[in-house]
Protein backbone atom coordinates (compact mmCIF):
# COMPACT_ATOMS: atom_id res chain seq x y z
CA UNK A 1 0.00 0.00 0.00
CA UNK A 2 1.26 3.64 -0.96
CA UNK A 3 -0.73 5.91 1.55
CA UNK A 4 1.15 8.90 1.01
CA UNK A 5 -0.43 12.36 1.24
CA UNK A 6 0.15 14.74 -1.62
CA UNK A 7 2.28 16.38 0.79
CA UNK A 8 4.92 14.23 1.37
CA UNK A 9 5.69 13.24 -1.89
CA UNK A 10 5.79 17.15 -2.79
CA UNK A 11 8.69 17.03 -0.18
CA UNK A 12 10.26 13.85 -2.28
CA UNK A 13 13.11 15.36 -4.32
CA UNK A 14 13.71 13.96 -7.95
CA UNK A 15 16.89 11.36 -7.43
CA UNK A 16 19.85 12.01 -9.34
CA UNK A 17 21.47 8.93 -10.98
CA UNK A 18 24.20 7.85 -8.20
CA UNK A 19 28.33 7.01 -8.77
CA UNK A 20 26.67 2.89 -8.41
CA UNK A 21 24.17 3.72 -11.25
CA UNK A 22 27.12 5.11 -13.24
CA UNK A 23 29.05 2.01 -13.13
CA UNK A 24 25.85 0.10 -14.47
CA UNK A 25 25.71 2.67 -16.95
CA UNK A 26 29.68 1.73 -17.71
CA UNK A 27 28.72 -2.06 -18.33
CA UNK A 28 29.36 -2.78 -21.89
CA UNK A 29 25.54 -4.48 -22.53
CA UNK A 30 23.90 -1.32 -21.59
CA UNK A 31 26.49 0.77 -23.24
CA UNK A 32 25.33 -1.47 -26.37
CA UNK A 33 21.48 -1.50 -25.26
CA UNK A 34 21.79 2.75 -25.21
CA UNK A 35 23.26 2.70 -28.46
CA UNK A 36 20.53 1.31 -30.13
CA UNK A 37 16.84 3.22 -30.95
CA UNK A 38 14.33 3.52 -28.61
CA UNK A 39 11.73 1.47 -30.88
CA UNK A 40 14.42 -1.90 -31.58
CA UNK A 41 15.22 -1.16 -26.92
CA UNK A 42 11.54 -2.93 -26.44
CA UNK A 43 12.29 -6.07 -24.44
CA UNK A 44 10.77 -8.60 -26.71
CA UNK A 45 9.72 -11.93 -24.46
CA UNK A 46 11.36 -14.72 -26.90
CA UNK A 47 9.93 -18.50 -26.56
CA UNK A 48 12.95 -19.55 -25.43
CA UNK A 49 12.69 -16.36 -22.60
CA UNK A 50 8.96 -17.80 -21.87
CA UNK A 51 9.94 -21.41 -21.44
CA UNK A 52 12.76 -19.95 -18.75
CA UNK A 53 10.08 -17.55 -17.34
CA UNK A 54 7.46 -20.94 -16.91
CA UNK A 55 10.29 -23.13 -15.30
CA UNK A 56 11.76 -20.59 -12.55
CA UNK A 57 9.12 -20.42 -9.76
CA UNK A 58 8.33 -16.40 -9.79
CA UNK A 59 7.51 -14.61 -6.52
CA UNK A 60 6.45 -11.87 -5.36
CA UNK A 61 6.22 -10.13 -1.96
CA UNK A 62 3.74 -7.87 -2.47
CA UNK A 63 0.36 -8.62 -3.49
CA UNK A 64 -2.05 -6.13 -1.76
CA UNK A 65 -4.90 -7.94 -3.47
CA UNK A 66 -6.82 -8.95 -0.38
CA UNK A 67 -8.05 -5.63 0.08
CA UNK A 68 -10.72 -6.38 -2.71
CA UNK A 69 -11.39 -9.55 -1.04
CA UNK A 70 -14.06 -8.62 1.83
CA UNK A 71 -16.89 -8.14 0.69
CA UNK A 72 -16.85 -11.50 -1.57
CA UNK A 73 -17.98 -9.24 -5.06
CA UNK A 74 -14.53 -9.18 -6.66
CA UNK A 75 -13.60 -12.56 -8.40
CA UNK A 76 -10.25 -13.38 -8.12
CA UNK A 77 -10.70 -16.33 -10.46
CA UNK A 78 -11.65 -13.40 -13.21
CA UNK A 79 -9.37 -11.85 -15.58
CA UNK A 80 -9.71 -7.98 -15.16
CA UNK A 81 -8.96 -5.05 -16.82
CA UNK A 82 -6.52 -2.48 -14.79
CA UNK A 83 -7.71 0.41 -17.23
CA UNK A 84 -11.19 -0.48 -16.23
CA UNK A 85 -10.66 -1.49 -12.44
CA UNK A 86 -7.54 -0.50 -11.59
CA UNK A 87 -6.63 -4.31 -10.14
CA UNK A 88 -3.21 -5.74 -10.97
CA UNK A 89 -3.31 -9.28 -9.76
CA UNK A 90 -6.04 -12.09 -10.33
CA UNK A 91 -5.47 -16.15 -11.08
CA UNK A 92 -5.52 -15.69 -15.39
CA UNK A 93 -3.42 -12.66 -14.99
CA UNK A 94 -0.84 -14.40 -12.64
CA UNK A 95 -1.03 -17.33 -15.56
CA UNK A 96 -0.64 -14.98 -17.76
CA UNK A 97 2.42 -13.39 -16.37
CA UNK A 98 4.57 -16.20 -15.22
CA UNK A 99 3.62 -15.60 -11.54
CA UNK A 100 3.41 -18.71 -9.46
CA UNK A 101 2.80 -16.80 -6.36
CA UNK A 102 3.65 -14.67 -3.37
CA UNK A 103 2.72 -13.19 0.02
CA UNK A 104 -0.79 -11.92 -0.14
CA UNK A 105 -1.08 -8.78 2.40
CA UNK A 106 -3.02 -8.55 5.46
CA UNK A 107 -2.81 -4.38 5.28
CA UNK A 108 -4.26 -2.41 7.84
CA UNK A 109 -4.12 1.46 7.33
CA UNK A 110 -2.74 2.91 10.74
CA UNK A 111 -5.46 4.68 13.31
CA UNK A 112 -5.40 5.38 16.73
CA UNK A 113 -3.05 3.59 19.32
CA UNK A 114 -5.25 2.83 22.37
CA UNK A 115 -7.43 -0.46 23.25
CA UNK A 116 -10.61 0.52 20.98
CA UNK A 117 -8.18 1.08 18.10
CA UNK A 118 -6.39 -2.06 19.04
CA UNK A 119 -9.35 -3.82 18.93
CA UNK A 120 -10.79 -2.48 15.57
CA UNK A 121 -7.37 -3.04 14.06
CA UNK A 122 -7.48 -6.74 15.46
CA UNK A 123 -10.26 -7.28 14.13
CA UNK A 124 -10.26 -5.90 10.35
CA UNK A 125 -6.95 -7.60 10.41
CA UNK A 126 -8.74 -11.52 11.33
CA UNK A 127 -11.72 -10.29 8.94
CA UNK A 128 -8.96 -9.73 5.87
CA UNK A 129 -7.01 -13.16 7.18
CA UNK A 130 -10.44 -15.09 7.04
CA UNK A 131 -11.13 -13.42 3.29
CA UNK A 132 -7.62 -14.68 1.93
CA UNK A 133 -8.31 -18.19 2.92
CA UNK A 134 -11.90 -18.31 1.67
CA UNK A 135 -10.05 -17.04 -1.71
CA UNK A 136 -7.86 -19.54 -1.84
CA UNK A 137 -10.28 -22.13 -1.01
CA UNK A 138 -13.02 -21.01 -3.71
CA UNK A 139 -9.51 -21.58 -5.48
CA UNK A 140 -7.99 -24.53 -4.24
CA UNK A 141 -7.50 -26.45 -7.43
CA UNK A 142 -5.85 -23.41 -9.07
CA UNK A 143 -3.74 -22.54 -5.62
CA UNK A 144 -2.70 -23.52 -2.46
CA UNK A 145 -1.69 -21.73 0.79
CA UNK A 146 1.94 -22.05 1.54
CA UNK A 147 3.70 -22.02 5.18
CA UNK A 148 6.87 -22.67 4.29
CA UNK A 149 9.26 -22.74 1.29
CA UNK A 150 9.18 -26.35 0.46
CA UNK A 151 5.34 -25.88 0.25
CA UNK A 152 5.86 -23.40 -2.39
CA UNK A 153 8.44 -26.01 -4.17
CA UNK A 154 5.33 -28.88 -3.99
CA UNK A 155 2.54 -26.45 -5.35
CA UNK A 156 5.09 -25.49 -7.95
CA UNK A 157 5.44 -29.06 -9.15
CA UNK A 158 1.82 -29.86 -8.80
CA UNK A 159 1.36 -26.85 -11.41
CA UNK A 160 -0.64 -24.37 -8.55
CA UNK A 161 -0.37 -21.16 -7.76
CA UNK A 162 1.74 -20.48 -4.09
CA UNK A 163 -0.45 -18.08 -1.44
CA UNK A 164 1.75 -17.04 1.12
CA UNK A 165 0.32 -14.23 3.69
CA UNK A 166 1.85 -11.18 5.11
CA UNK A 167 1.00 -8.50 7.14
CA UNK A 168 1.93 -4.95 6.34
CA UNK A 169 1.54 -2.90 9.93
CA UNK A 170 1.71 -4.93 12.95
CA UNK A 171 -0.40 -1.69 15.10
CA UNK A 172 -3.66 -4.43 14.95
CA UNK A 173 -1.31 -6.28 17.52
CA UNK A 174 -2.09 -3.80 20.02
CA UNK A 175 0.71 -4.52 23.01
CA UNK A 176 -0.53 -8.04 23.22
CA UNK A 177 2.53 -10.08 21.34
CA UNK A 178 0.41 -13.38 21.77
CA UNK A 179 -1.59 -12.23 18.73
CA UNK A 180 1.03 -12.90 16.67
CA UNK A 181 1.25 -16.53 17.08
CA UNK A 182 -2.82 -16.05 16.47
CA UNK A 183 -1.41 -14.77 13.34
CA UNK A 184 1.26 -17.20 12.46
CA UNK A 185 -1.76 -19.65 13.46
CA UNK A 186 -3.70 -18.18 10.55
CA UNK A 187 -0.42 -18.69 8.20
CA UNK A 188 1.58 -15.56 8.42
CA UNK A 189 5.09 -15.60 7.80
CA UNK A 190 6.55 -12.29 7.06
CA UNK A 191 5.24 -9.15 8.86
CA UNK A 192 6.26 -5.30 8.97
CA UNK A 193 6.02 -3.55 12.04
CA UNK A 194 4.77 -0.51 10.56
CA UNK A 195 3.28 1.28 8.29
CA UNK A 196 2.62 4.85 6.72
CA UNK A 197 2.34 6.47 10.50
CA UNK A 198 4.61 5.81 13.74
CA UNK A 199 2.45 3.18 15.81
CA UNK A 200 3.11 1.25 19.32
CA UNK A 201 5.76 -0.38 17.83
CA UNK A 202 8.19 1.45 15.94
CA UNK A 203 8.80 4.64 13.96
CA UNK A 204 7.92 4.79 10.32
CA UNK A 205 9.72 5.80 7.25
CA UNK A 206 7.22 8.58 6.99
CA UNK A 207 5.82 9.55 10.66
CA UNK A 208 7.01 11.28 13.39
CA UNK A 209 10.31 9.56 15.50
CA UNK A 210 8.95 9.12 18.48
CA UNK A 211 10.78 5.85 19.76
CA UNK A 212 14.07 6.96 17.97
CA UNK A 213 13.82 3.52 16.52
CA UNK A 214 12.01 0.59 17.62
CA UNK A 215 9.38 0.62 20.89
CA UNK A 216 10.48 -1.25 23.94
CA UNK A 217 7.47 -3.45 22.86
CA UNK A 218 8.87 -3.36 18.59
CA UNK A 219 11.99 -5.03 20.45
CA UNK A 220 9.92 -7.43 21.80
CA UNK A 221 8.26 -8.19 18.45
CA UNK A 222 11.52 -8.75 17.01
CA UNK A 223 12.30 -11.68 19.26
CA UNK A 224 9.13 -13.25 18.93
CA UNK A 225 9.06 -13.14 15.40
CA UNK A 226 12.43 -14.31 15.32
CA UNK A 227 10.82 -17.10 17.61
CA UNK A 228 7.50 -17.89 15.81
CA UNK A 229 10.16 -18.32 12.08
CA UNK A 230 8.52 -15.20 10.08
CA UNK A 231 10.40 -13.69 8.19
CA UNK A 232 11.27 -9.09 9.11
CA UNK A 233 10.06 -6.76 6.88
CA UNK A 234 11.62 -3.52 7.36
CA UNK A 235 9.51 -1.73 3.86
CA UNK A 236 8.02 1.87 5.76
CA UNK A 237 9.99 1.39 8.97
CA UNK A 238 12.23 4.21 9.39
CA UNK A 239 16.04 4.01 8.77
CA UNK A 240 16.91 3.74 12.44
CA UNK A 241 14.35 0.95 12.84
CA UNK A 242 15.97 -1.01 9.49
CA UNK A 243 18.96 -0.68 11.97
CA UNK A 244 17.90 -2.30 15.06
CA UNK A 245 16.16 -4.90 13.28
CA UNK A 246 19.23 -5.56 11.39
CA UNK A 247 20.97 -5.88 14.56
CA UNK A 248 18.45 -7.62 17.29
CA UNK A 249 17.29 -10.45 14.39
CA UNK A 250 19.10 -13.76 14.60
CA UNK A 251 17.48 -14.46 11.09
CA UNK A 252 17.89 -12.01 7.79
CA UNK A 253 15.38 -9.00 7.03
CA UNK A 254 13.96 -8.37 4.15
CA UNK A 255 12.49 -5.19 2.92
CA UNK A 256 9.23 -6.80 1.05
CA UNK A 257 8.53 -3.87 -1.03
CA UNK A 258 10.99 -1.18 -1.83
CA UNK A 259 13.86 0.96 -3.77
CA UNK A 260 16.96 2.44 -3.71
CA UNK A 261 17.62 6.26 -2.54
CA UNK A 262 19.92 6.70 -5.38
CA UNK A 263 17.53 5.82 -7.96
CA UNK A 264 14.88 8.63 -5.92
CA UNK A 265 15.69 10.09 -2.57
CA UNK A 266 12.39 9.15 -1.01
CA UNK A 267 12.22 8.10 2.44
CA UNK A 268 10.81 5.15 1.65
CA UNK A 269 13.49 3.87 -0.13
CA UNK A 270 16.85 2.59 1.53
CA UNK A 271 20.74 4.05 0.56
CA UNK A 272 23.18 2.03 -1.13
CA UNK A 273 25.26 1.59 2.79
CA UNK A 274 21.76 0.04 3.77
CA UNK A 275 21.59 -2.04 1.18
CA UNK A 276 25.49 -3.65 1.32
CA UNK A 277 24.63 -4.19 5.31
CA UNK A 278 21.24 -5.87 4.49
CA UNK A 279 22.75 -7.98 1.70
CA UNK A 280 26.01 -8.94 4.30
CA UNK A 281 23.41 -10.21 6.56
CA UNK A 282 21.77 -12.43 4.47
CA UNK A 283 18.91 -10.25 4.02
CA UNK A 284 17.10 -9.27 0.80
CA UNK A 285 15.71 -6.25 -0.95
CA UNK A 286 12.56 -6.62 -3.10
CA UNK A 287 12.43 -3.97 -5.74
CA UNK A 288 9.15 -1.73 -5.34
CA UNK A 289 8.08 0.04 -8.67
CA UNK A 290 6.54 2.77 -6.94
CA UNK A 291 8.87 5.50 -5.64
CA UNK A 292 10.84 5.30 -8.49
CA UNK A 293 9.48 8.98 -9.31
CA UNK A 294 7.21 11.51 -7.74
CA UNK A 295 3.76 9.95 -8.27
CA UNK A 296 0.22 11.83 -8.26
CA UNK A 297 -0.77 11.01 -4.77
CA UNK A 298 -3.90 13.92 -4.95
CA UNK A 299 -7.22 14.00 -3.74
CA UNK A 300 -9.04 13.64 -7.24
CA UNK A 301 -6.51 10.64 -8.02
CA UNK A 302 -7.84 8.97 -4.52
CA UNK A 303 -11.30 9.74 -5.75
CA UNK A 304 -10.69 8.17 -9.07
CA UNK A 305 -8.92 5.08 -7.51
CA UNK A 306 -11.96 4.58 -5.31
CA UNK A 307 -14.63 4.89 -8.11
CA UNK A 308 -12.88 1.92 -9.89
CA UNK A 309 -12.63 -0.11 -7.03
CA UNK A 310 -16.18 -0.62 -7.56
CA UNK A 311 -16.18 -0.91 -11.58
CA UNK A 312 -18.15 -3.78 -10.89
CA UNK A 313 -21.07 -2.16 -9.68
CA UNK A 314 -21.28 0.58 -12.38
CA UNK A 315 -24.09 0.76 -15.18
CA UNK A 316 -22.72 1.10 -18.58
CA UNK A 317 -23.26 5.13 -18.13
CA UNK A 318 -21.06 4.84 -14.92
CA UNK A 319 -18.49 2.83 -16.71
CA UNK A 320 -18.09 5.67 -19.26
CA UNK A 321 -17.90 8.32 -17.29
CA UNK A 322 -15.35 7.46 -15.36
CA UNK A 323 -12.94 6.41 -17.85
CA UNK A 324 -13.56 9.39 -19.42
CA UNK A 325 -12.77 10.83 -15.75
CA UNK A 326 -9.87 8.97 -15.85
CA UNK A 327 -8.61 9.88 -18.62
CA UNK A 328 -8.99 13.61 -18.09
CA UNK A 329 -6.67 13.44 -15.05
CA UNK A 330 -4.20 11.07 -16.64
CA UNK A 331 -3.78 13.93 -19.30
CA UNK A 332 -3.56 16.74 -16.61
CA UNK A 333 -1.78 14.81 -14.36
CA UNK A 334 -0.42 10.91 -14.94
CA UNK A 335 -0.45 8.94 -11.75
CA UNK A 336 3.54 7.97 -12.68
CA UNK A 337 6.09 8.64 -15.72
CA UNK A 338 7.65 5.82 -14.28
CA UNK A 339 8.30 3.00 -17.14
CA UNK A 340 9.54 -0.40 -17.35
CA UNK A 341 13.08 1.01 -17.98
CA UNK A 342 13.23 2.80 -14.82
CA UNK A 343 12.33 0.28 -12.90
CA UNK A 344 14.87 -1.32 -14.33
CA UNK A 345 17.34 0.49 -13.68
CA UNK A 346 16.60 0.45 -9.83
CA UNK A 347 16.28 -3.27 -10.04
CA UNK A 348 19.99 -3.29 -11.71
CA UNK A 349 21.31 -0.50 -9.49
CA UNK A 350 20.50 -2.95 -6.31
CA UNK A 351 22.24 -5.75 -8.03
CA UNK A 352 25.48 -3.88 -8.28
CA UNK A 353 25.48 -2.80 -5.01
CA UNK A 354 24.53 -5.65 -3.29
CA UNK A 355 24.81 -8.81 -5.90
CA UNK A 356 22.27 -10.93 -7.08
CA UNK A 357 21.58 -12.92 -4.47
CA UNK A 358 19.85 -10.12 -2.25
CA UNK A 359 17.02 -8.88 -5.17
CA UNK A 360 13.56 -9.90 -5.67
CA UNK A 361 10.43 -8.64 -6.61
CA UNK A 362 7.98 -6.69 -4.69
CA UNK A 363 6.11 -4.18 -6.87
CA UNK A 364 3.37 -3.67 -4.59
CA UNK A 365 0.87 -4.64 -6.84
CA UNK A 366 -2.70 -3.37 -6.00
CA UNK A 367 -1.32 -0.83 -3.75
CA UNK A 368 -0.30 1.52 -6.07
CA UNK A 369 2.70 0.07 -7.94
CA UNK A 370 3.26 -0.53 -11.53
CA UNK A 371 5.14 1.22 -14.39
CA UNK A 372 4.43 2.37 -17.63
CA UNK A 373 4.97 -0.95 -20.07
CA UNK A 374 4.25 -2.55 -16.74
CA UNK A 375 0.86 -2.05 -15.96
CA UNK A 376 0.25 -5.74 -14.25
CA UNK A 377 1.40 -8.82 -13.37
CA UNK A 378 0.99 -10.20 -16.86
CA UNK A 379 4.09 -7.88 -18.09
CA UNK A 380 6.49 -9.91 -15.89
CA UNK A 381 8.13 -11.97 -18.38
CA UNK A 382 9.90 -8.91 -19.66
CA UNK A 383 11.99 -8.24 -16.40
CA UNK A 384 13.27 -12.18 -16.80
CA UNK A 385 14.07 -11.59 -20.78
CA UNK A 386 15.41 -8.30 -19.94
CA UNK A 387 17.75 -10.16 -17.05
CA UNK A 388 18.75 -12.34 -19.83
CA UNK A 389 19.79 -9.33 -22.05
CA UNK A 390 21.66 -8.01 -19.51
CA UNK A 391 23.76 -11.11 -19.75
CA UNK A 392 22.97 -12.61 -16.63
CA UNK A 393 23.59 -15.93 -15.73
CA UNK A 394 20.05 -18.37 -15.70
CA UNK A 395 20.96 -19.31 -12.02
CA UNK A 396 21.30 -15.43 -11.07
CA UNK A 397 18.08 -14.78 -13.01
CA UNK A 398 16.32 -17.76 -11.35
CA UNK A 399 17.08 -16.17 -7.82
CA UNK A 400 15.88 -12.73 -8.29
CA UNK A 401 12.61 -13.88 -9.62
CA UNK A 402 11.95 -15.83 -6.48
CA UNK A 403 14.54 -18.08 -5.14
CA UNK A 404 16.06 -15.44 -2.42
CA UNK A 405 12.50 -15.50 -1.29
CA UNK A 406 13.01 -19.21 -0.73
CA UNK A 407 16.13 -19.12 0.55
CA UNK A 408 15.27 -16.20 3.54
CA UNK A 409 12.00 -18.27 4.22
CA UNK A 410 14.24 -21.04 5.09
CA UNK A 411 16.76 -19.00 7.16
CA UNK A 412 13.80 -18.08 9.06
CA UNK A 413 12.38 -21.28 9.59
CA UNK A 414 15.81 -22.51 10.58
CA UNK A 415 16.51 -20.20 13.10
CA UNK A 416 12.91 -20.45 14.48
CA UNK A 417 14.09 -24.32 14.94
CA UNK A 418 17.04 -23.03 17.22
ZN1 LIG B 1 3.36 -0.47 1.49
Amino acid sequence: MNALTPKRWAASMAAQPGASLMRILSLPAFAILLAIPASAQRPEVSARDRAAHERMIVLDTHLDTPSRFDDGRWDFSVRHRYDEDGSQVDLPRMAAGGLDGGFFVIYTAQGDLGPAGYALARDAALVRAAAIHRVIGENRAALGLALTAADAERLHRAGKRIAFISMENSWPLGEDLTLLGTFHSLGVRMAGPVHSRTNQLADSATGEARWRGLSPLGRQWVAEMNRLGMVIDGSHSSDAVFDQMLELSSAPIVLSHSGPSAIFAHRRNLDDGRMRRLARAGGVMFMNSIFLVQHDGSPERDAINERRERWGELDSAGRRRLLADAAALDAQRPYTTADFELFMRSLLHAVSVMGADHVGLGADWDGGGGVIGMEDVAALPRISARLRREGMREGDIAKIMGGNLLRVLRRAEAAAAR
